[in-house]
């Protein structure tokens, strides 16, 4: 499903001290129960109080001018060196005419070794103290693809030989439950095929989070901490920025990287080859090719996501 809708207007809301608009939109829920709302919002304490009067008349992305982009750009890059001490640089990356992009893996390839997942650990600016990352490998019985069945916390030497490793990050589905289910329309899924999250818009309610079935998305529950000297200074307004405490977050494909044609960090770490991505809409890409000659699954198909992320075996 490509997201056509209009942005919301910025809501006129009552400017309360120490209160962002995140929180304020809380008159938008009303079909919330009182006690619903106030756990969606516990979270954003924190974040509510670290919110300059810039970002909380912040627009949504999609209704910035380019001059209103390149100041709100502006101040993240310097709030960025204030916070982190970094220089970094975001770009505005927007999709390429033409493209859509599609993910496949080589489960048969796949050895569980999970240089993916340290590689968008480090490439997406994830908080350190978490470890977190935006895939998650399990290791799976082998005849089965159903992921409730496998593990993400195994140990000792891989592969084994009853296992098969399944990776999973976001599926980038062509009709994606966390876009429905967002109240203010902070995420949204664009003309490549990549969902995205406007994280100065996201009010950190996480019905999104819940509503995925593949578990993709993660909430920032604090202020993210990355040092200095490993900030990957190279960012995208949608994509690796480091995101504020209280919103969600996940995997854009590295639109930072994939819509500048270079490949997904996640990708280039696999010591296997079992990765592969293009985009579907050329002929003589690889990713078409796999879907035309290989055996192709999609995890959860009886859910209808219609995921833009396959797995094969040889
Ligand atoms: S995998 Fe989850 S987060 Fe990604 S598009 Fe599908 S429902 Fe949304
Ligand atoms: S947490 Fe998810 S559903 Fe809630 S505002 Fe943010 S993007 Fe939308």
């Amino acid at each position: 499903m490509t997201h056509t809708e209009d942005p919301p207007r910025q809501p006129s809301l009552p400017i309360v001290e120490n209160l962002s608009r995140r929180a304020a939109v809380k008159g938008g829920f009303a079909t919330l129960g009182a006690a619903a709302f106030v756990a969606a919002i516990s979270p954003l304490r924190h974040a509510a109080k670290n919110s300059s009067a810039a970002e909380f008349m912040q627009q949504h992305y999609k209704e910035l001018s380019p001059e209103g982009k390149a100041a709100v750009i502006a101040r993240l890059e310097s709030e960025a060196k204030e916070n982190y001490g970094a220089e970094v640089t975001i770009a505005d990356d927007r999709p390429i005419p033409g493209t859509k992009f599609v993910y496949a893996i080589n489960l048969s390839v796949c050895n569980g070794n999970g240089k993916c997942v340290e590689a968008c650990h480090k490439e997406n600016n994830h908080d350190r103290s978490t470890n977190q990352s935006y895939i998650r490998v399990i290791e799976m019985p082998k005849g089965t693809m159903d992921m409730e069945q496998g593990t993400t916390t195994y140990t000792g030497a891989v592969p084994k030989d009853d296992k098969f490793y399944l990776p999973v990050q976001c599926q980038q589905c062509d009709e994606p439950p966390c876009v429905d289910v967002c109240p203010v329309k902070a995420t949204w899924k664009e003309e490549d095929g990549i969902v995205v999250v406007d994280y100065n818009w996201c009010i950190g309610c996480r019905y999104c989070e819940a509503a995925c079935p593949y578990h993709a998305r993660r909430f920032n529950w604090k202020q993210p901490e990355v040092p200095a000297e490993q900030v990957n200074p190279d960012q995208s307004y949608l994509s690796n920025r480091i995101r504020p405490a209280g919103v969600v977050e996940k995997c854009t494909y590295c639109l930072h990287r994939t819509r500048r044609g270079k490949l997904p960090a996640c990708l280039e770490a696999c010591p296997t080859g079992a990765r592969v991505f293009g985009n579907i809409l050329d002929p003589q890409s690889s990713i078409r090719w796999i879907l035309e000659n290989k055996r192709v699954y999609i995890l959860k198909e009886e859910l209808g996501t219609k995921p833009a992320f396959f797995y094969y075996f040889d």
